[in-house]
Parts: C-alpha cells; structure tokens; sequence
C-alpha cells in the first residue's frame, strides 16, 4: 500500500492536521489511529476555547481554531457542543494586575472585544463568586467552549470527505527511513505502507516512536483534571461565562447546571511516557477519584467560593496534557530526517488550538508561507534532553503548575 502523506494519531492534533491538510492539497492522505476517533486526551477535554492570550501567535492560532469551527457547522449542520458563554479573567492581587492589563492589551492589539467587569457586574453573571475579593475582571464575550470529541470528529469527517483515508484500531509499530529519508510505517498487523511524509501527532506516546532513533522530544504527560459539581441552576446557571482565576490557579466552566472546577497543583504529576500503556483508561491518575488533592488545593479557591469544601462532586475527570518546558507546541520538521514531522506538546490547549496547529503543521508540510511564525515552535528546540528523565519531566510538571491562563 502507498500514501503521499501519513498522519499518525486520531486525535485532536491529528484529525485537524488532516483536516486542514486536506483543504490545501490532492494529495493522497492517510490517517491511522490505533484505538477509536477522540478516544485519548481528546475526549476528557474541558473544552475551553480562550482566546485572550499573552502572545499574538498563539491568539492567531485560537482564531483558526474558531475559523474551522464555523466551517464544520456549515459542512455537517451541527453546532458540535458549540456555547458562546463568554469569559472572564478575574484577579484578586495587585501582583496580578500587571499580568491581566497585559492580557487586556495583546487582546485588544488583536482586535479581540473585551470589556473591564466592576465586582458587582462579575457578581450578577456568576453568582458563586465572592465578587468582593475580585479586583479586576476582564470579560471576553465572545470566548465559548465546545464538545472536543464532536469537534474531532468533525475534523475527521470533513477530512474523509475530502479524500483523506482513515484507519482505525490499526497502531503503527514503527517509522521506517533509509539514508535519513521517510520510507513509510509498518503497521500492528505486519502490513507495511510506503509514504515519503509522516506527521507524528500521537500525544503522549510522541517519542515512543522518535526516540532515540528519529530525535527526542521536549514534552511529557502531566496529569491534568476537573471536577463537575452537583446540579445547583440556581448559581450555576449553564448560560454564565467561563471563569479564569489566576490567583488560585483555577477555573471554572458551567455545565448542565453543576460547574466544573479545574484546579492546577503547585507541583503538578508528570509521568515516564516511555512507561505508558496503549490505553489512558489503563492509566491510575488518582487512587481517590481525585479528593486528596481537592482538599489540598481548594484553599486558594476558597477565597473566589467559600461553599467549595461542602459542595457534591458528581465526577472527576483526569488525563494527560503533554507539556514542553516553555509552554509552547511542538510543530515542525524533524531535522534529522527528511519527511518527518511532529504536530505534538499541547501544553493543555489541544482543543482552542486544533485549527491552527492543524494549519500550520498544513502549511509547513506543503512548503507554504506561515501564517505564524514556526520558530517559535521549532520542535527540536530542546537539546540534549532525555524526555523521560526525572529532571526533564520535573522541568514540565512545573510549566504546568505555573501556568495561570485558560
Ligand atoms: C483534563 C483535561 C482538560 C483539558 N482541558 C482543555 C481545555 O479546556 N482546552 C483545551 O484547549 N485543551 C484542553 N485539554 C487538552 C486537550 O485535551 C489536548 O490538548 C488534546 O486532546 C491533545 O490532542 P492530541 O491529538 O495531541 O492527543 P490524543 O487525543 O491523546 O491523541 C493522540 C492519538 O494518537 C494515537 N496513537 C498513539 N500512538 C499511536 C500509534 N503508534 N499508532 C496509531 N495511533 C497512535 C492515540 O491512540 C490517540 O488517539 C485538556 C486535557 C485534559 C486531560
């Protein structure tokens, strides 16, 4: 079997890739994906769509995200989960100030609408909020958030009918290559598919087929999750804005009357991916459902919702989030070999930033001119690096708990 393109991993990074891939050439495209569609980190996704961002490049790609939403609407006729609710980014320390007046700037040098919240306009949208401790809240009312498995899907689909073939409950076991050139994969099954190009776009499993033959990639899992509340309409009613709380490293988002709550540890659990099963069902992320650490983190939540330690917990939700050290993707070619490339290191942004991962990662493929720069996510910009060691996975555990944005 032969393809001019093979694109490993059917989730979001992938089926986007495909999808805008798709867009730009005839050639003949090939997806594999080893388990279902958005059955892996895609499908435990809180979803958020926020497109405040403290860089430009990265509100570019949120915007193609938003772009490619609009374009699956219309091709399928289903809104995909879509809620335009809004956001608000409410700080309650002068330290902060600084940080959300930036926020507010690159915004609005973007051309993004946004409007500063008094307390008691915070107060009357999200009725949960302690709105005295809040000191400057910036709302964006067109952020919204969406269904990630809809949205996978929908990238597949899409895909499909443009031409691209989609394999599924097939793995690739191994990238083949001859004098430093892409030669195709050798699939579960022991068949082999010729291709001269390869996008790696697996998530968490990323280096298990790089490394050490193709390069080491500067990203590993770290636990991400959410809570969703009880039903109580009343003060969490499913049309209020989702909330960013940088000061408790938090956020909150509604949901069908209950409210999910994410809350970033101060040291945050990375894993030895070289180590990972097939499966992230397979995957113990917490032995109790998450509890522990609620309780030993809800102290700088408290402050926003006092109620937080009585209030019922209808699920927990964990998954990875592959992080990088610097908070940014990786995107690019892989310059030890020539046809191979990497759409990974999703940073906890998978889904606001599918559209223009998949673009970009499009574009670079084909040799077209960027529309951001792609250095900034050169993927081979960490050197030296063992990606499973204690120290690397340390170095991103803590670009996770450091992060403070949605
Ligand atoms: C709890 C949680 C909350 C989140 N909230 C948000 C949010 O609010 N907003 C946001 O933007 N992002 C969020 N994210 C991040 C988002 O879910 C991820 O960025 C996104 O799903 C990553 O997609 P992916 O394609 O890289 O990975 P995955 O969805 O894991 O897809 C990788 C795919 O590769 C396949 N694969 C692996 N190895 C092989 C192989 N050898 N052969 C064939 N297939 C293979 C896997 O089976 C898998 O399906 C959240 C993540 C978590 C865990």
């Amino acid at each position: 079997m032969k393809s001019d393109i093979i694109i490993i991993g059917g989730g979001l990074l992938g089926c986007a890739t495909a999808y805008q891939l798709s867009k730009l050439t005839d050639a003949k495209i090939t997806l594999i994906e080893r388990k279902d569609i958005a059955s892996q980190a895609t499908a435990r996704a809180a979803c958020l769509l926020t497109k405040s961002r403290t860089k430009l490049a990265l509100m570019q790609m949120v915007q193609e995200t938003y772009n490619a939403i609009s374009e699956l609407q219309q091709i399928f006729n289903d809104d995909l989960g879509y809620s335009q609710v809004g956001s608000i980014t409410a700080v309650s320390s002068i330290d902060s100030h600084s940080a959300i007046e930036q926020l507010c700037h690159v915004a609005s040098e973007f051309g993004l609408e946004t409007q500063w919240l008094e307390s008691d306009e915070v107060a009357a949208k999200l009725p949960w909020i302690n709105a005295d401790t809040i000191t400057k809240a910036l709302y964006v009312p067109t952020d919204a958030y969406i269904d990630s498995a809809l949205l996978c899907n929908a990238y597949a689909n899409a895909a499909k009918l443009n031409g691209v073939s989609i394999m599924t409950r097939v793995g690739v076991e191994a990238i083949l290559s001859e004098a430093n050139k892409i030669t195709g994969v050798i699939l579960s099954t022991g068949e082999r598919i010729d291709a001269p190009i390869i996008i790696n776009a697996t998530g968490s499993w990323v280096n298990r087929l790089m490394h050490p033959k193709y390069g080491a990639l500067g990203t590993t899992p770290v636990r991400s999750h959410f809570w969703i509340s009880e039903s109580k309409p009343d003060i969490f009613p499913i049309n209020q804005p989702f909330a960013i709380l940088p000061d408790a490293k938090a956020f909150t988002r509604p949901d069908v009357g209950g409210l999910i709550i994410g809350i970033r540890e101060s040291k945050c659990i990375s894993y030895d991916s070289s180590q990972w099963p097939n499966d992230i069902e397979d995957v113990h992320f917490s032995p109790d459902n998450g509890w522990m650490t609620l309780s030993e983190n809800a102290a700088l939540f408290e402050k926003y919702y006092t109620d937080i330690r009585s209030l019922g917990m209808a699920h927990y939700v964990a998954g990875p989030s592959c992080y990088t050290p610097d908070s940014m993707f990786l995107i690019g070619a892989m310059e030890t070999t020539q046809g191979l490339y990497v759409a990974a290191g999703c940073c906890g942004g998978g889904v606001a930033m599918s559209g223009g991962i998949g673009k970009l990662m499009a574009e670079i493929v084909l040799g077209k001119e960027c529309f951001v720069d792609k250095n900034l996510f050169n993927p081979m910009r960490f050197k030296n690096i063992d990606p499973y060691s204690e120290n690397f996975r340390n170095q991103c555990a803590e670009a996770r708990s450091n992060k403070k944005g949605g």
